[in-house]
C-alpha cells in the first residue's frame, strides 16, 4: 500500500517526538504503511564540534534564537526526501489550529514540521523555508514538539483507513460544526446515575434522533459561538423553538406559582 501521507518533524529533541509513533491509532496507521514519520535531529546539521543550533539575538535582549543555517539545512534535506510536502512552522503566531485545517492537511502528501525552542527561529527561515505557520493556541509553549504532535495527532486520524470504523470521525466534535452527543456504556447504573432510556431501547431512529437533538443542545450551552456561525437545518431550528417553548412553559409555570405565594406570604407578613 502507498504511504498515504508522510510526516517529517525536524526538532532539537527528537527523543520527545520518537514515542509518539509508539501507541494506539498512530502506531497502527504507521505499522499499516498508510503513514510514515520521520523525525530529525536538527543538530546533525549543525556545524562544529559542539553542533549549536542557536545563538544570541541581534540588538540584544533575554534569551536565545535558533540559528538560521542548521534549520535551512534540516529543512532541504526534509524536502529532498518529500518534495511534495507542505512544510508548517508550528509557533504561536500561527493561523489557529482547528477542524477544518485539520481536514485541509490530511489531503497534503506530507508535512515537513518545524520546531522552534528558545525565542523561536531567525526570522529569515519563516521568511523563505515555510508554506505556512500554525498555532495551536494562544498560549507560548516551550517548543513546537507538542504542537507538532498534536497537528500530526488530529491530521492522521482523518487520513482513511486509520480508524477502526470508517465513520467514526464524521461523527466526531466539529465535523458537522457541533459537538458531539454524550456516550455511556456499561453498567446502566453508575454511583446513582443511569443511562437516558433511549439509549437502551434498540429503537436505532429514536437514538439518532436523540444523539442529533442533544448534540445541537450541548453546543449551544458550550459553544454557543460554533452555532452563531452555522446555518440551522430545518430540523434543528424545529428542536430549537421546541426548546424555547419548554422554557417559556417552565418560566410561566414559575410565576404563576410566585403569583399564588405572594398573597398568603403577605397576609402572614
Ligand atoms: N518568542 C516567541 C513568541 O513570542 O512568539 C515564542 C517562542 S516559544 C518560547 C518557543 C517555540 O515554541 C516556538 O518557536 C514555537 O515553535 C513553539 N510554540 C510555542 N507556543 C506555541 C503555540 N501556541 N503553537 C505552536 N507552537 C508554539
Amino acid at each position: 500500500m502507498p504511504v498515504a501521507m508522510k510526516f517529517a518533524v525536524l526538532t532539537i529533541f527528537p527523543e520527545m517526538v520518537a514515542p509518539f509513533a509508539a501507541h494506539g491509532i498512530v502506531r497502527r496507521a504507521v505499522e499499516s504503511g498508510r503513514v510514515s514519520i520521520s523525525v530529525v535531529d536538527i543538530r546533525e546539521f549543525a556545524a562544529g564540534r559542539h553542533r549549536v543550533t542557536d545563538d544570541r539575538p541581534y540588538g540584544g535582549g533575554c534569551g536565545m534564537v535558533m540559528k538560521p543555517e542548521p534549520l535551512a539545512a534540516a529543512v532541504r534535506a526534509a524536502r529532498r526526501q518529500m518534495p511534495e510536502a507542505l512544510t508548517v512552522h508550528l509557533t504561536p503566531q500561527g493561523r489557529p489550529f482547528d477542524q477544518d485545517l485539520a481536514r485541509q492537511l490530511a489531503r497534503e502528501k506530507g508535512l515537513v514540521l518545524v520546531c522552534g525552542r528558545y525565542e523561536g527561529v531567525d526570522e529569515r527561515i519563516c521568511q523563505d523555508f515555510v508554506d505556512a505557520e500554525i498555532s495551536i493556541g494562544d498560549y507560548v509553549l516551550t517548543g513546537g514538539e507538542l504542537a507538532a504532535m498534536v497537528v500530526m495527532d488530529a491530521v492522521i486520524r482523518l487520513i482513511p483507513g486509520t480508524l477502526g470504523h470508517e465513520d467514526s470521525a464524521e461523527q466526531d466534535s466539529f465535523c458537522d460544526g457541533l459537538l458531539e452527543h454524550g456516550h455511556y456504556t456499561r453498567p446502566s447504573r453508575f454511583e446513582g446515575h443511569g443511562v437516558p432510556e433511549v439509549l437502551l431501547s434498540g429503537n436505532h431512529a429514536e437514538i439518532r434522533r436523540w444523539r442529533q437533538e442533544t448534540a445541537l443542545i450541548r453546543t449551544f450551552l458550550k459553544r454557543p459561538d460554533l452555532l452563531a456561525q452555522r446555518p440551522l437545518s430545518d430540523a434543528e431550528t424545529a428542536i430549537l423553538k421546541r426548546w424555547c417553548r419548554d422554557i417559556e412553559r417552565l418560566l410561566q409555570r414559575q410565576a404563576e406559582h410566585r403569583a399564588d405565594a405572594s398573597p398568603g406570604d403577605q397576609q402572614e407578613g
